[in-house]
């Protein structure tokens, strides 16, 4: 610890400044060369994508229960169809012949009419299910369109990201140099433990990161401008405010 020296507390304010933009900057660089910048655009997008690929599978389905129940009920009514031939065509004669021949005539009417119920459900299954589809293909058109426009933003601050990373880097380099090393390794030290911010501000004998009083003795040198560091947070205690 440097006691009996007085920490430049200006300086040290303004490196904690360079290293919050810093830490700020250097994390969107990442998120952008990672892709994370715009991972939510593209989950929705996904989502979107899904939920489309799921109602054409479902319309195929629907397609094809319709087309079976069509085909059933025209091959119903062929055999309606063809038992009325044999009727009127004078090839059943027995009174027991003709009434089995129309119970089964009328048993083959009722299921093409069955099976053409079945069908019209269907297709108002279907008109529902085309109607989905469309506001989904819809939402799906523009979800790849907002991906596509945060992609190409994110990637647009590439440049003016690595410059101003360049530059704060620089401006660090700056504030350190004017610092003494035993000061700077407290601070990297609190910057660790203080979630990227090495400096509290105090006020009243209080630390405003955290909120801890400070003992009486602690608070005096805070005062004199010493280095002190708060039990609690870990970070450097400034005096007043910034
Ligand atoms: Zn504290």
């Amino acid at each position: 610890m440097t006691s009996g020296e007085t920490v430049d507390f200006a300086r040290l304010w303004a490196l904690q400044d360079v290293d919050v933009r810093l830490d700020e900057v250097t994390a969107r660089l990442e998120a952008v060369e990672s892709g994370r910048a715009w991972a939510e655009a593209s989950a929705r997008r996904a989502e979107a994508d899904a939920r489309v690929e799921r109602l054409e599978r479902e319309i195929e389905e629907w397609e094809k229960r319709r087309r079976a129940a069509e085909r059933e009920r025209r091959a119903a009514e062929d055999e309606a169809a063809r038992m009325r031939e044999r009727l009127y065509g004078g090839a059943v004669r027995s009174a027991r012949e003709i009434d089995s021949v129309e119970r089964q005539i009328a048993a083959a009417r009722e299921r093409a009419g069955r099976l053409e119920t079945e069908e019209l459900e269907a297709m108002e299954r279907l008109d529902e299910l085309r109607a989905r589809l469309g506001r989904a293909a819809e939402a799906a058109a523009a979800a790849a369109r907002a991906e596509e426009e945060e992609r190409s933003r994110a990637l647009g601050e590439r440049e003016a990201l690595a410059a101003a990373a360049a530059e704060l880097r620089a401006r660090r380099e700056e504030l350190q140099a004017g610092l003494p090393a035993a000061l700077l390794r407290e601070y990297e030290n609190a910057r660790g433990a203080g979630r990227g911010r090495g400096l509290a501000r105090t006020e009243g004998g209080v630390c405003r990161a955290c909120g801890v009083e400070l003992p009486r003795s602690t608070w005096q040198r805070v005062q004199r401008g010493a280095l002190e560091r708060c039990e609690r947070c870990q970070r450097i205690l400034a005096p007043g405010g910034a």
